[in-house]
């Protein structure tokens, strides 16, 4: 059995949303709690943890049934690189979550460490394109073969520590993996695994929870 870590970073400070999207209440509990929850289902026990990225101003707040808590960076990738630096050096397979998709379940997380552990480098769900697509300076994009990428996000720890070793930038972690070379596997996402993004995206996870899609 290979260590498993989890980083959920929550350091966003919700600009589309209007303010930090994480702290909302979402079916009687924060978003961030769910996503928490579901990292600890997947990172419970010996050698196993989850670290927490929070903006540096919460970073003193309770964190029940959490590891580590770090303060975040100005973007993305830098808070996922403060969170790995909370990852002890043997943990063997890396998971990279956004706190705000409280409805991503321990399934998902089971299935991209799966294929870590099956000898992908880097594990992203992805759910097809249904919108039509076009270039805002004009012209249609062929939408075949195309595919919209989520969080949960597994690694060898390796292949990420290695891939965030200069500091890049981009908007998800499997990218800069497979920028230094590394083999990414897609396995199937969740439609109902939304970002919270904008208030109404809040309401629709709200429905979801009721109509039965629990994590
Ligand atoms: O902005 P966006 O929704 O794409 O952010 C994705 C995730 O990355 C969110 O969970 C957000 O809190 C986190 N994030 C972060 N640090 C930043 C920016 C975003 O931890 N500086």
């Amino acid at each position: 059995m290979r260590s498993v870590w989890v980083i959920v970073v929550a350091a966003g400070s919700g600009s589309r949303f209007g303010r930090p999207k994480q702290y909302e209440e979402l079916g009687g509990r924060r978003v961030l709690d769910w996503s928490l929850a579901a990292a600890r289902a997947i990172a419970d026990g010996p050698g196993n943890g989850v670290v927490v990225v929070v903006p540096p101003d919460r970073a003193g707040d309770p964190a029940p049934d959490v590891d580590v808590v770090v303060g975040g960076g100005a973007t993305r990738s830098s808070s996922v690189r403060a969170g790995l630096s909370a990852v002890p050096g043997d943990a063997e397979v890396i998971v990279v979550h956004d706190g705000a998709r409280p409805l991503a379940g321990v399934e998902l997380f089971a299935r991209v460490v799966e294929a870590v552990r099956g000898g992908a480098d880097a594990a992203v769900p992805a759910v097809e394109v249904t919108d039509t697509l076009r270039r805002r300076s004009g012209g249609p994009v062929d939408r075949g073969g195309l595919v919209a990428v989520q969080t949960p996000q597994g690694f060898r720890a390796a292949a990420l520590r290695g891939a965030h070793a200069r500091e890049p930038e981009a908007t998800d972690d499997a990218s800069l993996v497979e920028a230094v070379g590394g083999k990414v596997v897609v396995v199937d996402g969740s439609p109902a695994n939304l970002k919270i993004t904008r208030p109404v995206d809040l309401a629709i996870a709200e429905a979801l929870l009721r109509f039965g899609a629990t994590p």
